[in-house]
């Protein structure tokens, strides 16, 4: 059995893999076909890094300090100490904390004074599209890049119209989008730059910390990001206007106790979260570094497995390594990214297809596309959506879990003619696998 002692001021969860299931050999004993799940409670990605031992004592002293000054939001001293913290991370003079990155991406496009059409990737999390859907703004979907997952700024010129008013690129799984082109591209048409960094917490391009870049940036610290202050977010910006602009679209428009000079929301984050997020700042290394060992296991426990490509991170720049994502090169790697999602999901590995199936796929964007009979072809994406799976890591798998996960995603390929027979009733290798 292996259970191993780990002191760390974050949760880390020992093994649940049984005995039975370090042994798995043969492709008969994948859970899929009869044999018994390796995870019995299950392993998901994004299971959220909380703090524990000394670190959790302080979390909640802080909670205490909290309920007795009795201050619970409206930017209390909790929320500033997570601002300047946040500040001071990424090296910008303004960080603005907000209840989510999804009405940070929105306060910072009011901000900026947005309008009409805004230039987004197609391969993102909803939220970058419906964020600026919300306030009346129309998405329009650039294809990414194969090699970075990020907007391709190839794309960017022919998308943009008189109605273009700002681009908004995404710093995907935290690799830093190609920050110079796209903003060679918007100098030349004076479009300002807004980066959904919900992935980007802690990483640099160039050297330089994302948080620093464009107009403004947005973070997340939702839950299932690698900081988490349950929800959370903040907005960054070098701009002194701009930062006081946000200050009061945050906080209904107020300037002072009375006086509203700006159609303002309530984005607030609250002290509770606050304390929460700065929790998550004080393990920050320390889960960087579980993160990192993590990303290392996968790479000796992947290697040399045909048609599975594990993206590779950028060891010259600060990384987060929050997400580990493979794309399954269905004709070379034997089984499709979803018949191998469904051996893993059977085994309890809750490996996920994000962004599947590109946000231009999705409601309302799909009809409106339909509607306007607007056929742009994302080819990238759609290749993208089809082959990209990201895996469990974080503070809740170690070394053990992703030995027994490679040693199933190893079997699952070498037995590939069995598992597509179990799934499909047919030994065609692309039967279910959609192209
Ligand atoms: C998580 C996420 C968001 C939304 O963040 P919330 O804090 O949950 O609102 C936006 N964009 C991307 C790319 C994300 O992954």
């Amino acid at each position: 059995m292996i259970t191993k002692e780990r002191s760390s001021s974050v949760a880390v969860r020992t093994i649940q893999a049984l005995e039975a299931t370090e042994t798995k050999k043969h492709v008969s004993q994948l859970a899929l076909l009869g044999g018994k799940p390796a995870f019995a409670e299950g392993l998901h990605v994004g299971r959220p890094n909380v703090p524990r031992g000394a670190a959790r004592a302080r979390f909640m002293k802080r909670m205490t300090e909290i309920l007795d000054r009795q201050w619970l939001t409206n930017h209390g001293p909790v929320v500033k100490e997570f601002e300047q913290e946040i500040a001071r991370l990424t090296g910008v003079p303004h960080a603005i904390a907000v209840c989510n990155a999804t009405q940070g991406l929105q306060v910072a496009a009011k901000a900026c004074e947005l309008t009409g059409e805004v230039i987004v990737p197609a391969f993102t999390f909803i939220a970058t599209a419906h964020a600026l859907n919300w306030i009346g703004l129309q998405p329009v979907f650039a294809d990414v890049d194969s090699a970075t997952h990020s907007m391709d700024p190839r794309q960017i010129e022919k998308l943009i119209t008189p109605r273009t008013s700002a681009i908004v690129a995404t710093h995907l799984w935290g690799r830093p989008c190609a920050v110079e082109q796209i903003e060679k591209i918007a100098r030349w048409y004076e479009l300002p730059v807004i980066y959904d960094a919900a992935h980007a917490f802690g990483c640099s391009h160039r050297g330089q910390m994302i948080g620093s870049f464009g107009s403004a940036e947005v973070f997340s610290f939702h839950a299932t990001k690698f900081i988490n202050s349950g929800e959370g977010g903040a907005i960054t910006t070098n701009d002194d206007e701009l930062a006081a602009r946000i200050r009061r679209l945050v906080n209904f428009g107020f300037e002072g106790f009375d006086r509203v000079v700006d159609v303002g929301t309530n984005a607030k984050m609250s002290e509770a979260a606050a304390a929460m997020g700065l929790a998550g700042l004080e393990m920050i290394d320390e889960v960087i570094e579980i993160n990192h060992k993590n990303y290392a296991a996968y790479q000796a426990g992947l290697a040399g497995l045909p048609g599975v490509r594990l993206l590779p991170n950028d060891e010259r720049e600060a990384r987060n390594h929050q997400y580990v994502v493979i794309e399954i090169e269905a004709d070379r790697a034997g089984l499709s990214r979803d018949q191998l999602r469904d051996v893993l999901w059977a085994e309890g590995i809750m490996a996920r297809r994000y962004f599947y199936p590109g946000c231009h796929r999705m409601e309302p964007y799909l009809t409106e596309r339909a509607e306007r009979h607007f056929h742009q072809v994302l080819p990238v994406t759609e290749r993208l959506a089809e082959s990209v799976l990201t895996l469990p890591t974080g503070t809740s798998v170690g070394a053990d879990e992703i030995a027994v996960i490679s040693q199933i995603i190893r079997l699952a390929l070498k037995g590939a003619p069995e598992v597509i027979l179990k799934l499909t009733g047919t030994e065609h290798a692309l039967a279910s696998a959609g192209s």
